[in-house]
């Protein structure tokens, strides 16, 4: 089993009173909560309230080996996945290693921006965003401060939406107390989005609440313009315009993460592998691929790279496994979406589930509620809601501490 996401964890619960022993590989040695990271990047949140380590979340299940390693490559002929600690021999492989971001080939900006995939590149994010106030903090020269308080954000989808969001509070509410000697109107924050509208996906109305608040948070929305290119500390946009800027966020694309080169061949659309509906690699029907991985087309669309998908899959690939050995047919699986949401910060969200759409202030509390409900574990529960309650009432963050050397820029994957 490679990948202790959200796809991972469900195939070895699904998996905990068959007659298998699971050997659990994943290059970190946790679990992490990927809706509240752009909290950890806008100083809400710590790591270790949206993350748990995989060892605790399954000490329960005696039928689980859990290994931290890094693979490296998958060689379906002789059932073998190397690791960069040796190789694993399998009967049954699955594969769940999510995705990474997507810079479509675009070298310098993959160079320059930061991403938001994991959790050192959120931490490396909020290292840079309290770097370049206190850089500011020692300029004068009014240029200078201009480029180091611009942020821009690429891509308005719920990350890039979610993030500017947060960011324009941390500076509004918190950062204007830190630094009573900036001048906040010198900060810019820029949401650049290719379509001409946010949140693609959401009903048009919940898209179009999102672009009205994001703007009544003072957020530069560029909508129907791309991110061209990067250079000398000069972002180029498709309208036309520079930006001179050191923070670049991207939130633009994913792309399946890879596992092994040789896996290309098996690809599809944003390279995700080819998969049966019984979730079973083309062609190989030992190896069973699940989440952002998994090319999975259902209706002739493909599945979101989303939680609930990735649960699923998991859940159902554990059942296929089990029906293998016991030599029955597997099942075709059939994803059932549950609905979307997406805060926009304080006291506005937007949630669509089944045929009802909230925005504004209910689609917030029913984020919050369920996002609250979905985290790891309780101690995290307690901890998650104490520093909203903190935030919501006292306008005060309490993760504020620069923790590493400044960032270069450059989080490439
Ligand atoms: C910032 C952010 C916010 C999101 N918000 C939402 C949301 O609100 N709702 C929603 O439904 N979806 C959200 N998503 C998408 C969601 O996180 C993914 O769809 C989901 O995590 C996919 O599950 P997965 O099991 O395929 O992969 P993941 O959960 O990403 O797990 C993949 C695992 O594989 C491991 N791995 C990768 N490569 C290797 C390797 N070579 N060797 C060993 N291990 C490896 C990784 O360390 C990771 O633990 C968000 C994603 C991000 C980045």
């Amino acid at each position: 089993m490679v990948g202790a996401g959200f796809g991972g964890l469900e195939v070895v619960r699904g998996l905990k009173r068959a007659d298998v022993d699971t050997v659990l590989v994943d290059r970190h040695n946790y679990h992490l909560f990927t809706p509240l990271l752009y909290q950890v990047a806008s100083s809400l949140l710590d790591p270790s309230e949206i993350a748990r380590p995989a060892r605790t979340m399954l000490r329960r299940i005696a039928n689980v080996d859990v290994r931290v390693g890094s693979v490296t490559r998958v060689d379906l002929d002789t059932q073998q996945v190397q690791t960069e600690n040796g190789p694993l021999e399998y009967d049954y492989l699955v594969l769940a290693s999510g995705s990474i971001n997507n810079f479509f080939g675009n070298d310098q900006l993959s160079q320059a921006a930061f991403g938001l995939k994991d959790l050192g590149q959120a931490l490396a994010l909020r290292n840079q965003v309290l770097w370049q106030f206190e850089r500011a903090s020692w300029s004068g020269d009014p240029q200078e401060r201009r480029r180091l308080l611009t942020f821009v954000i690429v891509g308005g989808g719920p990350t890039g939406v979610e993030y500017a969001g947060a960011l324009s509070e941390l500076v509004a509410l918190v950062l204007r107390k830190d630094f009573p000697y900036l001048d906040m109107a010198e900060v810019r924050v820029v949401l650049v989005e290719l379509t001409d509208g946010l949140l693609a996906g959401f009903a048009p109305r919940l898209s179009k609440a999102a672009v009205r608040t994001l703007r009544r948070k003072g957020i530069e929305l560029m909508l129907g313009v791309a991110a061209k290119d990067y250079t000398g500390g000069v972002l180029r946009l498709s309208n036309g315009q520079d930006l001179a800027v050191d923070t670049i966020v991207w939130t633009a694309g994913v792309r399946a993460a890879p596992l092994d080169p040789g896996l290309g061949a098996l690809s599809v659309r944003q390279d995700r592998l080819r998969v049966q509906p019984t979730l079973q690699l083309d062609g190989h029907p030992q190896v069973f691929v699940v989440g952002d991985l998994a090319g999975m087309v259902q209706d002739g669309q493909p599945l979101p790279m989303m939680i609930p998908a990735a649960q699923q899959e998991g859940r159902h690939v554990a059942k296929n496994i089990k029906r293998l050995i016991r030599q029955e047919p597997l099942l075709p699986f059939r994803y059932r979406d549950p609905g979307m949401m997406a805060t926009i910060g304080r006291n506005s969200g937007v949630a669509q589930v089944g045929p009802f759409r909230f925005s504004g202030f209910i689609g917030w509390v029913i984020w919050l509620g369920f996002h609250l409900l979905k985290v790891v574990s309780f101690r995290n529960r307690l901890v998650i809601l104490i520093a909203w309650a903190v935030d919501y009432l006292f306008y005060d963050r309490p993760v504020r501490l620069i923790t590493g050397p400044s960032p270069p820029p450059g989080r490439g994957l």
